[in-house]
């Protein structure tokens, strides 16, 4: 209970214009989620998520980090006060991801056996261990709308070999997320107030850059009847047209009544063009990082705002975008923002950058509605 999807239009690309309904509210397909990484989307207030790009409709849905929030403050402090959502005061849907990738990518000396993962904090160096199970019960007590399936993320470049043997490792833990989620879901902070609806959980497809792999990968995951799925391990390192390949390969064997969510893309033209390939969520922490880094999309393409050129400029960042940012400041403005460290200089980028992202979509949503791919 609290979960559905519904396609009400199938592009002839593939891109399908749907809805999901979760706990805490709708999501219009494709969507993009800003990643509110410690309970956060750096420098961005919830106020402003709530009302920035997509026509004032805001952001519809954010993802939070299990592996951040489990270190600090912890998930039995978030649970004390209510769960992730009255915690950050953000009422709208969430989705926490599993801890595997940050895991695998941030903490420091691994040790991984079929049990599970130990490992070190990258903040102080304390001793961890992460197993499926401990990963269902820290994301039960956060209390998103949807929780991810634990997996391991096999490095890159990685062999056939290697990778099918992380993947059989991924089935495993997948299955006993399953299990483990099953008998504990009715925990989640908000199940009594929410007329006893629980989270969603969804798989995740590894194979690295196998499309045999990603296959049998895709094949065994929808065995185990989940409501939704993702395709993981992409965007980490390898050339887009490898990224792109994977994705196509891996739809192809997904069930078509459930949602796909491919994790941690991309520049704003790859949402836009994975999503008119049928896919239904993204996330990336692209908008509010390049946005720290002065970094700012248009519809122009890219542009760096600490360039000289900009020093006088009195246009907006970009003329087709309606957002706070570009209705009110200058590009001379921001750029002096910048060159003086100010902190205003990252939540305007962060905010401009969001409405980017979010006007994205809602362009590509319509343009789906219409049938058009
Ligand atoms: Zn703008």
């Amino acid at each position: 209970m609290g979960f559905s999807f519904e396609v009400d239009r199938t592009a002839e690309g593939g891109g399908r214009r749907g809805r999901l309904r979760l706990p805490h509210g709708v999501v219009e397909t494709p969507v993009f989620m800003p990643v509110g990484t410690a309970a956060s989307v750096k420098a961005v207030p919830q106020s402003l998520l709530e009302e920035v790009g997509a026509g004032g409709k805001g952001t519809q849905i954010i993802l939070a980090n299990t592996y951040h929030l489990y270190l600090r403050p912890g998930h039995e402090l978030v649970r004390r006060m209510g769960g992730v959502h009255r915690f950050m005061s953000w009422e709208r849907p969430m989705l926490t991801d599993s801890g595997g990738f940050q895991v695998f990518s941030l903490s420091k000396l691994r040790k991984i056996s079929p049990e599970g993962v130990e490992f070190r904090s990258h903040l102080d160096g304390s001793k961890h261990f992460f197993s499926p199970e401990h990963s269902m019960d820290v994301q039960i007590a956060l209390g998103a709308d949807i929780a991810m399936v634990f997996d391991e993320c096999v490095e890159t470049p990685a062999t056939w070999e290697r990778t099918r043997e992380s993947m059989g490792l991924t089935h495993a833990w997948a299955q006993r997320s399953k299990d483990h989620f099953e008998l504990h879901k009715d925990r989640v902070p908000w199940f009594s107030e929410r007329q006893e609806q629980t989270q969603s959980l969804f798989g995740i497809v590894q194979g690295g850059m196998y499309a045999d792999l990603r296959k049998e990968s895709a094949e065994r995951l929808v065995e185990m009847d989940l409501p939704g799925y993702a395709i993981g391990g992409l965007a980490v390192g390898e050339p887009r047209e490898v990224t792109r390949e994977m994705i196509a390969r891996t739809l192809e064997h997904l069930p078509k009544d459930k949602p796909r969510y491919v994790m941690g893309v991309g520049y704003p033209d790859e949402i836009e063009e994975y999503a008119r390939m049928g896919v239904d969520m993204m996330d990336c922490v692209l908008p509010t990082r390049a946005g720290r880094h002065g970094l700012l999309f248009t519809s122009q393409g890219r542009l760096n705002i600490k360039k000289k050129e900009y020093a006088e400029d009195q246009g907006p960042i970009d003329a087709t975008c309606g957002c706070i940012v570009c209705r009110r400041y200058t590009r001379a403005y921001l750029r002096h923002l910048f060159a003086s460290g100010e902190p205003l200089s990252a939540v305007l980028n962060s905010v401009h950058n969001i409405a980017f992202y979010l006007d994205t979509m809602e362009r590509v949503r319509g343009d789906l509605e219409r049938g058009a791919s």
